[in-house]
């Protein structure tokens, strides 16, 4: 059994109430560690040294915050293996999409950032009134909170930028997946990252998650989750007038065009619906199939879904792991019963699978329409829809019917059709022809449910930062 305390001041920390949380092991529902149940009295703690590394480390140079981001990427890219297991045993996903592309991507974040620390800018304006130019200043103190569907890779995604432009930060993982946050702060201890700079504090989100995003010495909250706890942070943290960003949950269409190359293309296709037992907040969980094909792409796509190696996330091979917690795991279950409910017809699986751990077979469903709250409301699971339609008109509405509005795929060969829908598609992502490509530097972020704010290159850099112009008068 793994002990998991907070790292805080560069030292690990039992909870100050001596309480502990299990962390189970999905592949087989049993616990296999414990970690620290912080409260107010950790968070305060936790910002306390934030606050007096601030004034050290934001005035570093940048190249000297870029180089020490470059270390800690480093130092994790020597140990890869190790946070891919440590992914695959906490969240239950495959090992190898963690050693390929998860743990890869973290470290890609850490440095990434640390270059943008070095070639961030700011402007200047002249020739209508004085000479006027911005400083951006680092915030102070952050809070960065995150999900336990992508665990580090989502953590990195936050402090990185945050820790880039100056700022110090108190980070606060998934209390479901606290490994890698864990074996992040030790990492960073070793390396001899200045103490206080990084502090990870674990928790559940109302013991944890409140104190922190309404601490007073809190300047930014980044946040990535659910829509329901993003409006609750919302709704704490409008009222202290605090910076937020919010990447919430997401329902998002897939639109495939008769005229597409999608045979070609099928296993991504499968794999942007199923990647991670369909725990990414951008997996495609409606996929819209023009009419023409749709017989013969229902076929094939079931044929290619029913293929998928679901089993130990260890495993050589499996492609589909156990979904992250019971609680979850009865989520998803009940989203199924009420697809049948609404009269889904079941073209594949529908149930858990006979064994231990969280598993539930990989299922689709056909016959539910835009209204259904299963094609309304997200499932976060293995579990995507089939609908038909007859025009690009009739493909945008579908598409277009969701409260959310994170990401959308777009498969077709017709140039103008992909400029024309991806224009009038309601999301802040759009992918044509692939699903998943990520350059840093983009914007990333949705629109309605699906969040406020965007992340990414310098929008990122821009969230962290204060601007500040000063104006110079010209005149004689
Ligand atoms: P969640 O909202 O339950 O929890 C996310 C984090 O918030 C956890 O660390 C949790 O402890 C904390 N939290 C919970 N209640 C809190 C509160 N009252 N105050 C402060 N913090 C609190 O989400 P989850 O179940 O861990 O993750 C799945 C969700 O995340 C899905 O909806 C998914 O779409 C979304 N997600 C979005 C993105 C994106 O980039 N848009 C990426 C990944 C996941």
């Amino acid at each position: 059994m793994h002990t998991l305390s907070h790292w805080i001041n560069g030292e690990a920390r039992p909870a100050g109430n001596g309480l502990w949380l299990e962390v189970f092991n999905p592949a087989t529902g049993a616990p296999h560690a414990r970690v620290a149940s912080g409260d107010t009295e950790d968070v305060e703690v936790a910002v306390a040294a934030a606050t007096a590394a601030f004034p050290s480390w934001s005035s570093l140079r940048n190249s000297e915050r870029a180089a020490w981001l470059e270390k800690l990427a480093t130092a994790l890219e020597t140990r890869v293996d190790d946070f891919a297991r440590a992914e695959a045993l906490d969240g239950g996903k495959p090992f190898a999409l963690a050693r390929d592309a998860e743990i890869p991507r973290a470290v890609s974040n850490l440095r990434f950032f640390a270059h943008a620390a070095t070639q961030f800018a700011s402007e200047s304006h002249h020739g209508e009134a004085g000479l006027n130019y911005t400083l951006r200043a680092p915030l102070g103190v952050v809070a960065t909170i995150s999900p336990w569907n992508l665990p580090l890779y989502l953590l990195t995604w936050k402090i990185a930028p945050a820790l880039a432009a100056g700022n110090t930060v108190v980070a606060k993982p998934s209390e479901v997946t606290p490994l890698t946050a864990t074996m992040l702060g030790e990492l960073a201890a070793d390396i001899g990252f200045p103490a206080g700079v990084l502090n990870i504090v674990h928790g559940p989100g109302s013991e944890v998650g409140e104190p922190l995003v309404t601490h007073p010495g809190v300047r930014a909250v980044s946040f990535t989750g659910s829509t329901a706890v993003g409006k609750r942070i919302a709704s704490l943290t409008a009222p202290l007038l605090k910076k937020v960003s919010l990447e919430l949950g997401g329902k998002n269409p897939t639109l495939v065009f008769g005229d597409s190359d999608w045979r070609r293309h099928l296993d991504t296709l499968v794999r942007s619906a199923f990647q991670n037992s369909g725990q990414i907040c951008l997996c495609g969980s409606r996929l819209l199939i023009e009419r023409g094909i749709y017989e013969e792409f229902r076929e094939a796509f079931v044929a290619r879904v029913q293929s998928l190696k679901v089993g130990d996330p260890m495993a050589a091979g499996t492609e589909v792991g156990p979904l992250v917690s019971q609680a979850h795991f009865d989520k998803v279950m009940a989203c199924i019963a009420r697809a049948r409910e609404e009269s889904g017809v079941f073209l594949l699986g529908g149930d858990p699978l006979p064994r231990d751990g969280w598993f539930v077979q990989p299922t689709v469903i056909e016959g539910l329409g835009p209204d259904c709250v299963s094609n309304r409301e997200e499932i976060f699971g293995p579990v995507v829809t089939l609908q038909p339609f007859d025009s690009d008109e009739h493909a945008l509405l579908l598409a277009n019917a969701s409260a959310y509005g994170l990401s959308a795929s777009v498969w077709t060969r017709d140039l103008d059709r992909a400029h024309r829908i991806s224009a009038q598609l309601r999301a802040g992502i759009v992918w044509v022809n692939t699903w998943l490509m990520r350059d840093l530097r983009t914007p990333f972020g949705g629109i309605g449910a699906s969040g406020l704010g965007r992340e990414g290159g310098v929008e990122a850099m821009r969230f962290f930062t204060e601007p500040k112009n000063v104006c110079l008068s010209l005149s004689p």
